[in-house]
């Protein structure tokens, strides 16, 4: 059975892992982290200093995902997406969370002032819906609410209802 591939994006904080996370467990779809996954397997290049994080190898973690991807029925989560090839993605989605429930969140997280506010810019500004947008066809590029757990299940009952018509739409 063909399975499409989903990439959840936007900023540090909106919900991407737990959103994520939970239409894996309801969708069979597998999910994939790629933070993690950098982590794991030290898929990095240098170290950025001002931002005190180490810095993606793009093109590894491009590389280390190819064979999944084309394979299909996968869900990326990233707060990226430029790099990514354009084919892998038959659907993104672009969470979005109202400032001063993303700044309680990142708080929380025990972010220092200057990554809060940062982030905080990087929502305010849209950063990752135009970075999708300017990424992939726009027709496929959906921003999602994602404030509360309402927001929660709506977007899960949304996208596996989304992931059920292709599934048939693909079958022949
Ligand atoms: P991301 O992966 O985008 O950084 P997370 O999924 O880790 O974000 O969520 C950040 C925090 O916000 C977590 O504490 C999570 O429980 C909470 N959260 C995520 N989505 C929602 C939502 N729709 N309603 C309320 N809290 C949420
Ligand atoms: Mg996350």
């Amino acid at each position: 059975m063909l399975l499409p591939n989903i990439l959840l994006t936007g900023t540090p904080g909106v919900g991407k892992t737990t959103l994520g996370k939970e239409l894996a467990s309801r969708s069979g779809l597998k999910y994939i982290n790629v933070g993690d996954l950098a982590r794991e397997g030290q898929l990095y290049d240098g170290y950025d200093e001002e931002y005190d994080c180490p810095i993606l190898d793009e093109d590894r973690v491009v590389d280390e995902l190819e064979n999944q991807m084309s394979e299909g029925g996968v869900i990326v989560d990233y707060h990226g997406c430029d790099f990514f090839p354009e084919r892998w993605f038959h659907i993104v989605f672009v969470l979005k969370t109202d400032n001063s429930v993303l700044y309680k969140r990142l708080e929380t997280r025990g972010y220092n002032e200057k990554k809060l506010k940062d982030n905080i810019q990087c929502e305010i500004f849209q950063i990752l819906y135009e970075e999708a947008l300017a990424s992939y066809k726009e027709e496929i590029v959906h921003q999602l609410p994602s404030n509360n757990p309402e927001d929660l299940e709506d977007n899960i009952d949304q996208i596996l209802k989304w992931i059920e018509q292709w599934v048939k739409d693909h079958s022949s």
